[in-house]
């Protein structure tokens, strides 16, 4: 491998996708709840109908919508008060003509009634009521089987399960689902000049910040992480840590260290692997090295923060996501201003979006090398392409979000 022969982002996501753990596709069965926030790897099936059987939607009397069509505030409808829906049971009396029993909401609608009165809307008249407002049928009842039939596909394959997916699994009695399981991954930031968050970042010094933000990448979208370390640029170090962490993990993300220098060490020691590629055309995100020891890979990432988050998004975790069929949210924007772009790579251009009444426009949010806090104010990002001369003002461009962040 000849270094610095920068391959596509193409290329690249390519021999990633080859080189994926088995993790990457292996199934498990999770408790529902457990399962929020994994990827579905199979369609989640009905097993029943929802609602399970017609019910009423507020307290009040089920009737025949026939018997109080007339009725109004001044020309009640009189019809003859009969037993009474208890919750959690089957009725046991019907509604026949000119007949009402009382309902709460969710009790389950007696034998001939087809639309409930609102308590509200009537008037207790000993063994009868008085209804003052007419209700059409099926008005405040929900029908059995009006949401859900039984074999529906109610979550689908590569769809995240969240909150509200797990409540309509309960729903219908589905109590595991599969989604696929979590990948291992290892975090591992290289440099002298790092101290940990809570120190001092003076004399030369600044703080780790990768270990954190690519830990809270990985936990945002899926990943376990099985450690997570900073250390020197001591070559003895790197090696042995990065062999030690071989032990568990199938990916390690060593950041730092990927560039051409007197103590930039990532390249020397992932040579001692097979070195699938070292150069991205990815702007920010070039010194970017990928190699395998064995089965796991080992992604050297850039040192710039922003660079390390934009190779992890738009390679690792990219592939990955591609893999399992999951959906890539996005939003359709156009340019609020000329972007320029850097021919012969794909620029991830962070963007802030806004919407002007009509549609929504992006404009450009331009970040220094080492600048982060301007990446985290941004909505989100759209990819310049490679052959791209940049986009003009007025075109229409995809918005994506950052991995783990909402888009507006
Ligand atoms: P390198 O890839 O080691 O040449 O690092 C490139 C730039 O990223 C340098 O300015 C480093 O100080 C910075 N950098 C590397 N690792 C980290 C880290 N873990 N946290 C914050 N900045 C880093
Ligand atoms: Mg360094």
């Amino acid at each position: 491998m000849k270094f610095f022969h920068v391959v596509s982002i193409d290329e690249c996501k390519e021999i990633v996708k080859n080189n994926l753990p088995k993790s990457a596709y292996l199934s498990v069965e999770k408790p529902i709840a457990e399962a929020v926030g994994c990827v579905l790897s199979e369609d989640v099936v009905s097993p029943d109908v929802f609602p399970p059987y017609t019910r009423s939607t507020v307290d009040g009397y089920a009737v025949r919508a026939e018997d109080v069509y007339c009725c109004g505030a001044s020309t009640p409808a009189f019809l003859k008060r009969k037993g009474k829906v208890l919750m959690g049971e089957t009725p046991d009396c019907s509604v026949g003509v000119g007949e009402a029993v009382a309902i709460p909401t969710g009790g389950v609608m007696p034998a001939g009634a087809n639309a409930v009165v609102m308590i509200e809307t009537t008037e207790s008249l000993g063994e009868e009521i008085a209804v003052y407002s007419p209700v059409k049928r099926g008005e405040n009842t929900v029908l059995r089987g009006e949401e859900i039939q039984i074999g529906d596909v109610v979550a689908k394959r590569g769809e995240k399960v969240s909150p509200l997916s797990v409540g309509v699994f309960a729903a219908v009695g589905v109590e595991k689902v599969n989604v696929f399981d979590k990948i291992k991954v290892a975090v591992l930031s290289t440099g002298d000049e790092l101290v940990d968050v809570g120190d001092r970042a003076e004399n030369g010094k600044i703080r780790d910040v990768n270990t954190s933000l690519l830990t809270a990448a990985l936990l945002s979208s899926g990943y376990e992480v099985v450690s997570a370390r900073r250390i020197k640029d001591e070559e003895e170090t790197l090696r042995n840590t990065l062999f030690g962490m071989l032990k568990t993990a199938d990916w390690i993300l060593v950041s730092g260290g990927s560039s051409i220098g007197a103590k930039d060490l990532a390249e020397k020691v992932l040579s001692e692997g097979e070195v699938l590629l070292h150069g991205l055309a990815l702007k920010p995100g070039k010194p970017t090295i990928v190699a395998k020891f064995g089965d796991k890979t080992v992604f050297g990432l850039p040192g710039n923060p922003f660079a390390a988050l934009c190779v992890f998004q738009s390679v690792c975790h990219s592939v990955v996501a591609e893999s399992r069929g999951e959906k890539r949210p996005s939003l359709r924007a156009y340019a609020g201003s000329n972007f320029p772009s850097s021919p012969g790579r794909t620029t991830l251009q962070p963007v802030r979006v806004a919407f002007d009444g009509e549609k929504y426009v992006a404009t450009p949010v331009f970040l220094k090398s080492a600048h982060l806090y301007s990446a985290m104010t941004a909505n989100g990002y759209v990819e310049l392409a490679e052959k791209a001369e940049g986009v003009y003002q007025g075109e229409e461009m995809i918005v994506y979000p950052f991995i783990g962040k909402d888009l507006l």
